[in-house]
């Protein structure tokens, strides 16, 4: 639906903010927790209640409106620490895309020698590309291709860092499926004032052994 994002998108953006922000280790001080709580957009409640409500409409296949993912893109957009946010939700959204493949169509695809793992996991790529990501996906010679014409992250940071959003995804889908994780350049931009985003990764560096 145009205008519409998965809730995976948000989700992952959410949950990155999330990460960042809630100190790591048990012994986390209760007090120094609450007295950050209302400072740090990924402690509060409301990102808490909004990270359920995007769980929800993941699991009841309920998409989103572009904007309000955007707003979420925007937040982070505004941080000092926005590129490493954008980088770890790229992580973020192709672990659950990953995980939303079946087990077992994972396991053949891990098994099989890299020429026939990789047509495999290209349908993969694809596939979660355009249903999560509004991407759409081709193979262009030795190197796979993903342009986005909806970004959310278009125009919500400096510089076009939010377009590593996209990269990470891409990239980190690349290494769990066939270990790969080569070279990504980002071709077409918007934010160079072109129609769409896209990104080419070379499947020669995947899994470059065999
Ligand atoms: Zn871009």
């Amino acid at each position: 639906m145009p205008g519409t994002v998965n809730a995976i998108v948000p989700l992952s953006l959410l949950e990155a903010v999330r990460s960042v922000d809630i100190p790591e280790g048990e012994d986390v001080d209760v007090e120094y927790v609450q007295e950050h709580r209302n400072k740090r957009l990924g402690l509060s409640d409301t990102v808490i209640a909004q990270i359920r409500r995007y769980k929800d409409a993941m699991k009841h296949n309920q998409s989103i409106p572009l904007h309000e993912a955007g707003g979420i893109a925007r937040l982070i957009g505004r941080r000092p620490d926005a590129e490493s946010i954008f980088i770890r939700a790229g992580n973020i959204v192709a672990n659950r895309m990953y995980q939303l493949i079946s087990s077992t169509r994972r396991q053949i695809i891990h098994l099989l020698p890299g020429f026939l793992a990789r047509p495999l996991a290209f349908r993969q790529v694809k596939r979660a590309g355009e249903k999560y990501l509004g991407a759409s996906v081709r193979r262009v010679g030795a190197s796979i291709v993903l342009g986005v014409k909806e970004s959310v992250t278009f125009e919500t940071a400096p510089k076009g860092i939010g377009c590593l959003y996209y990269e990470s995804a891409l990239r980190e889908m690349l290494k769990l499926l066939v270990n790969g994780g080569g070279m990504i350049d980002h071709v077409h931009c918007r934010e160079r004032g072109e129609d769409f985003c896209e990104w080419r990764a070379d499947w020669r560096a995947v899994k470059a052994s065999q």
